[in-house]
């Protein structure tokens, strides 16, 4: 290698270049278990949405599966409500709302989401319980990877990968589940007879899941999760993160439970690093707030028992805000701090989507039309003075009942509707396509196109009418 000094070729003296690799080989986290009040909380939260997420499939509303994205017929149902591709609005409204409230929790709380709901969170503390329970905590973990091949080690990792691998397939088969009949593709699954768009859905999603959460782990979170790089931007002084007080630790020191750490110049931290231990993403949070922390607060339960044991006040590790450190104003002050102007544009954004979307989705109409003109035949002259335009209705009925609807059109006088048997039967979730074929006498308007509107109504309950304008054509 080349020193700058000698591409110079001065007198400089020759600099030592080091190789640094491009890449960092990932050091081994073998996370210690940790009890508290937060690690209850992410408990509580991985069962909850697990069983949302593996149970809610298997929801029956109206004989059929209460939530199914049914790709294939192009219609959402989700319990009584059914999207089809018209409302891809609905969607769309969905998405930005989870985006909103996500910028909402960040700049209040920071990285709640990453830390106890996050599916890379989830399922990486669910792997890892499998694996402590089969492999044992950190030291026999660590011991178990560092022990030569033996059949012991063998059986043990086999069985720890089986039960991998069962929980993977599992939430594999859930996940297509949501876009297929699950009872039904649980019968095809077992008859070896699944589709290979199914059978390559479930594979590639327990893949993903058994590769995410049993070896990836906290690099899917340090180096492929889009929102770790730009969450800092959302994050200010009055944040809420996870944050060691140094200012109440340091200097740092082991001491014994007896001895006072003031008289000794110390302050409470004993360096005991039982907060690195615990950590799923291996880093030490008394360096100061990291990209890599994902918020779960493993380290504040880990630090608050060593302070139990020390016979010293909690909260060396806490939620707080950079304010609150630099100032050390209350936690009144704290929660207060998270009404200011960011927060607040959040929420009555969120609030004003949520309602606007609410209110819309109350008043859908389970009836769609669409007009078409049928632009081959304009106007005719269907008998002597009277005008016949020809369209073709698209009706659709949304709702899971059918419905029986009677077509009229106003505009002209003595417009009215012919060839059409009425009422017209619509099925349960179906379109269909009517043609229509309008008259007006010749004389009810000046020659030249004129504003009408085609009004369908269903014939038990008037309050759904769709009223979709058109233009009726008078030759001269
Ligand atoms: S767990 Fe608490 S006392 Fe132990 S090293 Fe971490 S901050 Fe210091
Ligand atoms: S530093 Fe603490 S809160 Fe952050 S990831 Fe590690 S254990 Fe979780």
């Amino acid at each position: 290698m080349i020193g700058l000094g000698d591409a110079q070729g001065g007198a400089a003296p020759p600099v030592a270049a080091e190789e640094v690799p491009l890449y960092e080989i990932r050091r081994k986290i073998y996370p210690r278990a940790v009890s508290g009040v937060f690690a209850r909380w992410r408990v509580a939260l991985v069962l909850f949405t697990q069983l949302v997420f593996y149970g809610v499939p298997w929801l029956t509303w109206n004989g059929r599966q209460a939530v199914l994205f049914d790709l294939a017929a192009r219609k959402f149902h989700l319990f009584g409500l059914t999207l089809w591709p018209q409302d891809v609005i609905y969607l769309a409204v969905l998405l930005i709302v989870c985006a909103l409230a996500l910028f909402l929790f960040t700049a209040i709380a920071g990285r709640l989401w990453c830390g106890y709901a996050c599916p890379q969170t989830v399922y990486t503390e669910m792997f890892l319980w499998v694996e402590r329970k089969i492999e044992g905590d950190r030291l026999a973990r660590i011991r178990l990877d560092a022990a030569p091949w033996s059949l012991e080690k063998f059986v043990i990792k086999a069985l720890k990968h089986s039960a991998w691998f069962a929980i993977a397939l599992w939430t594999g088969y859930t996940f297509v589940g949501y876009f297929t009949p699950i009872r039904d593709l649980g019968v095809r699954a077992i008859t070896w007879n699944l589709g290979g768009w199914e059978a390559f859905w479930v594979a590639f999603y327990g893949f993903a899941t058994y590769g995410n959460a049993g070896w990836m782990r906290e690099q899917v979170c340090k180096y492929m999760c889009p929102y770790a790089r730009f969450q800092s931007v959302m994050f200010d002084r009055d944040t809420v993160v996870i944050a060691y007080d140094p200012g109440r630790g340091e200097p740092r020191g082991p001491r014994s439970r007896a001895a006072d750490p003031r008289e000794r110049g110390l302050g409470d931290c004993v360096d005991c690093r039982i907060c690195v231990q615990v950590c799923p993403t291996g880093i030490d949070i008394r360096q100061g707030l990291q990209n890599e922390c994902i918020g779960c607060a493993a380290c504040v339960d880990g630090c608050d028992q060593v302070m139990d044991r020390m016979g010293y006040p909690r909260g060396l590790i806490r939620y707080t805000s950079e304010n609150q450190l630099a100032r050390g104003f209350g936690r009144r002050m704290l929660w207060r701090r998270a009404v200011r102007p960011r927060s607040v544009a959040y929420a009555l954004l969120l609030l004003v989507i949520v309602a606007g979307a609410t209110v819309a989705l109350a008043l859908k109409s389970p009836l769609k039309v669409d007009v078409m003109r049928d632009r081959g035949a304009l106007a005719r002259e269907a008998a002597p003075e009277v005008i016949e335009n020809v369209y073709r209705l698209q009706l659709m009925n949304t709702d899971e009942t059918p419905r029986q609807v009677r077509i009229g059109a106003s505009g002209l006088p003595g417009l009215s509707v012919v060839g059409v048997e009425q009422p017209v039967a619509l099925e349960a979730g179906a379109t269909r396509l009517v043609p229509l074929r309008l008259q007006a006498p010749q004389q009810s308007a000046a020659p030249g196109s004129h504003p009408i509107e085609i009004v369908v109504t269903d014939r038990a309950d008037a309050s759904i009418e769709r009223r979709e304008k058109s233009t009726f054509i008078l030759p001269r």
